[in-house]
């Protein structure tokens, strides 16, 4: 077993985005791995829903999301990412960690009109619940992606259910729970942490910048 210490400083050590591959417009910024470690613990030991499940991370990039929920017990991750080159990275952390035979990548366009994940279901994963997670980008410059990125969850398959990232402001929390109630889905609830962003584009100002997210769990309505 390793403990929090060890797993963020592995989480912290893996190959990510650097300010010469990492794309703006596709909103590319590794998730923070204390903010992965919560989501991991919040989804795995409070709630039960990583451990034996199939889970799908979108827009998993180079793959720090989908790794960490690997590590709190998930029974395999598909990683979605449009991106070839964060593919390449996030296979590489893999196999670093051993976990290549349990992260699967796919290169797709996350959105919720054309959603190809079926294919990629093997006989194994079939009696899996499914439980996806994501941190997609926030709409600041693809606006609307994070609601695109919901829109494609809801609308996998057998979702149990669904942890993703936004940014924390009451009226994106308005927002999303409306989104949510339309289509017969629910914000169950709401965990508060942050996210530090490292200096990777031009027009960052400071080397390191705190940004306060939300954790979404989001369900079917019942
Ligand atoms: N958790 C990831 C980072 C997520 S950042 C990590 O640890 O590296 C958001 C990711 O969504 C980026 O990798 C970006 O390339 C991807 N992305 C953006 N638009 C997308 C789309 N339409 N379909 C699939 N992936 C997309």
């Amino acid at each position: 077993m390793i403990n929090r210490k060890q797993l963020l400083s592995m989480i912290e050590e893996m190959e990510t985005f650097s300010p010469s591959n990492a794309k703006i417009k596709l909103e590319q910024y590794a998730t923070d791995a204390i903010a992965s470690v919560e989501l991991g613990f919040i989804a795995g030991i409070m709630h039960a829903d990583l451990q034996e499940r199939l889970v799908i991370d979108l827009g998993a990039g180079t793959g720090r999301l989908s790794i960490t929920c690997l590590f709190f017990g998930a029974w395999r991750v598909i990683g979605v990412e449009i991106d070839l080159d964060a593919i390449k990275i996030a296979r590489d952390n893999a196999k670093k960690f051993g976990f290549d035979d349990k992260l699967d990548l796919i290169i797709a366009n996350v959105s919720p009109e054309k959603f190809i994940i079926r294919r990629k279901l093997n006989k194994d994963d079939l009696d899996k619940e499914i439980t996806i997670v994501m941190n997609p980008p926030f709409g600041v410059h693809d606006k609307g992606a994070d609601l695109r990125f919901l829109m494609a969850a809801i609308n996998v398959p057998r979702v149990r259910v669904i942890y993703s990232f936004h940014l924390k402001n009451e009226r994106n929390r308005q927002y999303i729970r409306n989104k949510m109630e339309k289509v017969n889905w629910e914000v169950v609830s709401l965990y508060q942490t942050e996210m530090f962003i490292p200096r990777l584009y031009k027009f960052h100002e400071k080397t390191r910048k705190k940004v306060e997210v939300d954790i979404y769990r989001i369900m079917p309505v019942e």
